[in-house]
């Protein structure tokens, strides 16, 4: 771990769970991660069900985020969410640059950099997400799509509160699939990105966290929290489940635990 801050576990839901079935969830969740003290949580759930479970979370243990936002504060933009509505529905944090976004709903790095500033500008704390194809992988481009997606955030992050900016790592092969990417892939992924930042931006570069992403489950959590420069997870379908979320979340606990 580099810098200051715990490790993040956080939980991207997807476009899954109703508002009940949203709730159900946290009441159970909450009384499952009492004892967890080494560890940041973050739920990322749909724009629908963040209202309720912000009051839900009130005690600040779990943190809440969103996992989309348009990058005005206003306007016409039909169907968009801005960042200020994020805040006022009581999210802390939101996901900008998940591969869905990029891959499926077409989002740009240029669209994804507006965001990266937006939230920024509005204070909201953000996990950006970046990552090659198994395509881009197997040519050899990992290392140039890594820092292509980053170079047009350097500014923007240049200027932030490196606690608020956190870099999640997701080769877009490995979310989703039950294929995670291997210890070794991940230290050298994340061994590029931190060299990408010290470069770029050296003042804040030491104190960003940087998550691993991609079929993380209770099973894999060791070893991949073992590898050198993970600061914690971004994890989708396996945050799904309460009991199965909170293993993943102990695992890391206890990693924290035994470095002391
Ligand atoms: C994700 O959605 O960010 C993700 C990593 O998904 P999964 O854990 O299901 O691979």
């Amino acid at each position: 771990m580099m810098g200051y801050g715990k490790p993040i576990v956080a939980a991207n839901w997807k476009m899954f769970k109703t508002l009940e079935e949203s709730a159900v969830y946290v009441e159970e969740f909450k009384i499952k991660i009492l004892k967890i003290e080494r560890v940041d949580i973050i739920l990322c759930v749909s724009f629908t069900s963040l209202f309720h479970i912000s009051s839900l979370l009130e005690s600040g243990d779990v943190q809440l985020g969103a996992q989309n936002m348009h990058w005005r504060e206003e306007g016409a933009f039909t169907g968009e969410i801005s960042p200020g509505m994020l805040r006022s529905s009581g999210a802390d944090w939101v996901i900008l640059g998940h591969s869905e976004r990029r891959h499926i709903l077409g989002e740009t790095d240029d669209e994804i950099a507006k965001k990266v500033r937006s939230a920024i500008d509005e204070g909201l704390n953000q996990i950006l997400c970046i990552g090659e194809t198994l395509h881009q992988r197997e040519r050899g481009e990992t290392v140039g799509i890594l820092a292509r997606q980053l170079d047009s955030v350097m500014e923007s992050v240049g200027k932030s509160d490196p606690r608020k900016v956190v870099i999640a790592y997701e080769p877009v092969w490995a979310i989703g699939t039950g294929v995670n990417a291997t210890p070794d892939q991940v230290e050298d992924a994340h061994g590029e990105i931190r060299n990408l930042l010290t470069n770029s931006v050296p003042s804040v570069a030491s104190s960003m966290r940087v998550l691993y992403g991609g079929s993380v489950k209770a099973g894999n959590a060791h070893e991949l929290i073992s590898a050198e420069g993970v600061d914690g997870f971004l994890v989708g379908g396996a945050s799904l489940d309460v009991d199965t979320f909170v293993d993943i979340i102990q695992v890391v606990e206890e990693h924290e635990l035994s470095k002391n």
